[in-house]
C-alpha cells in the first residue's frame, strides 16, 4: 500500500487528529500544519482536528493554534509535520497519541512514528500535503484557506522560488494554489515584513560579516550585540539571509547567542553542508541546515569544518 493511502486510512479511522510541527515554526511548519488541518476538516467536518504548539508572533496571521488537555491524546492520531528529529517537535505530548505519523521533507535525523513519510525531493512539507490531497483525489476540497496555508509554506521554504529545491512540480502546485484567489502579493509582503526597531540591527550585520577569500562567511551575534540593539535572539536569527547577495559567498553561518546555547543557521550556495551540521548534532537540508552548540569554542570548531568545505 502506498504511504499516502496508509496515512489516509489512519486519518479516516480516528475521530481525533492532533497535528504538531517543529519548534520556532517557519511558514512551512505552519503552512503544512494548518493546510493539513483545514483539509481534514473539509473532508470530515465531524472529526476533531487540532493544531498545537507555540505560535511564532510574526506568523500569527497564518492561523490560530489550539489549546488542548492531555486527555485528548488518549484516542487520538498524532501527525507531526516538517520535523526531522524528536527533540525539535513542538509540544512533547505528541508521544501520548495512540499512533504517530511523521510527514516531512528533511533528511531523516530520528526514526520516529508508526508511519514515516519522508520525501526529500519535495520543496516543503506543504508541497507533500498537496501531494497527499491530490493522490487521494481530493483537490475539489481545496479552498482559499487551505491554499493560502500551503502556498505560504512553499514560498517560505523555497525563498520565494529562489532556492534550488524549487522544481517544476513546485511551480505546478503553486500555480494550482493561486487559482483559489489567495492574496499572494499582500501575503508575501507580510512574510517579509520586519519591525522598524530591527533595522539598525540589519545595519550591524551588514557592517560586521566576516567574508573570507575562499567564500566562507560568518556572522557572530553575541549577547552584547543583542543588548546594544535591544533585540531578542529569535529576532536576530531572522537576518540570516541579509548577506546572501554577497559576491563570492559560498558557505555562511549565522550564529546567535541564545543564552543556554548558540543557534547556528548554516547556508550554502551549492556545497553540501548538512553533514557538518549533523556532526555537531544538528541537521537540515544539503544547502540549509542548522545546529545549536553549547559555546563559542564549539562554534569555532564548527566554523573550521565549514571552512574546510570551501577549500
Ligand atoms: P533554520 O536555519 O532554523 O532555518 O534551519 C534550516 C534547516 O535545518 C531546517 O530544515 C531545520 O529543520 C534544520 N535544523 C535547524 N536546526 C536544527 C537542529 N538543531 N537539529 C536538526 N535540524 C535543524
Amino acid at each position: 500500500m502506498m504511504h499516502y493511502e496508509q496515512i489516509f486510512d489512519k486519518i479516516k479511522h480516528y475521530e481525533t487528529v492532533i497535528i504538531h510541527r517543529h519548534v520556532r515554526p517557519d511558514p512551512d511548519a505552519l503552512g503544512s500544519q494548518f493546510g493539513l488541518k483545514r483539509y481534514i476538516q473539509a473532508k470530515y467536518p465531524d472529526k476533531s482536528i487540532y493544531a498545537v504548539g507555540t505560535m511564532e508572533p510574526s506568523l500569527a496571521f497564518m492561523g490560530e493554534l489550539d489549546t488542548i488537555d492531555d486527555a485528548v491524546y488518549d484516542e487520538a492520531l498524532v501527525i507531526v509535520c516538517d520535523t526531522a528529529n524528536t527533540p525539535r517537535i513542538d509540544d512533547e505530548r505528541y508521544i501520548k497519541g495512540a499512533e504517530v505519523i511523521k510527514i516531512d521533507h528533511h533528511p531523516a535525523v530520528d526514526q520516529y512514528g508508526d508511519i514515516q513519510f519522508v520525501n526529500t525531493e519535495a520543496s516543503s512539507t506543504s508541497e507533500i500535503i498537496y501531494d497527499i490531497v491530490e493522490s487521494i483525489g481530493d483537490t475539489h476540497l481545496l479552498n482559499k484557506e487551505i491554499a493560502t496555508a500551503l502556498y505560504l509554506g512553499i514560498v517560505g521554504d523555497t525563498g520565494r522560488f529562489l532556492f534550488n529545491n524549487t522544481t517544476s512540480r513546485t511551480m505546478y502546485i503553486a500555480s494550482e494554489l493561486l487559482k483559489y484567489n489567495i492574496e499572494h502579493t499582500q501575503l508575501l509582503n507580510r512574510l517579509g515584513e520586519k519591525e522598524p526597531h530591527l533595522m539598525p540591527f540589519q545595519g550591524y550585520v551588514l557592517q560586521n560579516f566576516k567574508l573570507e577569500d575562499n567564500g566562507f562567511c560568518q556572522v557572530k551575534i553575541t549577547k552584547d550585540v543583542l543588548e546594544t540593539y535591544q533585540i531578542a535572539p529569535s529576532e536576530a536569527s531572522l537576518f540570516v539571509n541579509t548577506i546572501a547577495d554577497l559576491k563570492g559567498l559560498r558557505v555562511w553561518v549565522f550564529a546567535v547567542d541564545e543564552g543556554e546555547e548558540i543557534r547556528c543557521r548554516i547556508r550554502s550556495k551549492g556545497i553540501v553542508i548538512n553533514d557538518v551540521a549533523a556532526d555537531f548534532g544538528g541537521g537540515g537540508h544539503p544547502n540549509a541546515s542548522g545546529v545549536s552548540v553549547e559555546s563559542w569554542e564549539v562554534f569555532e570548531q564548527l566554523a573550521t569544518q565549514l571552512r574546510a568545505k570551501v577549500q
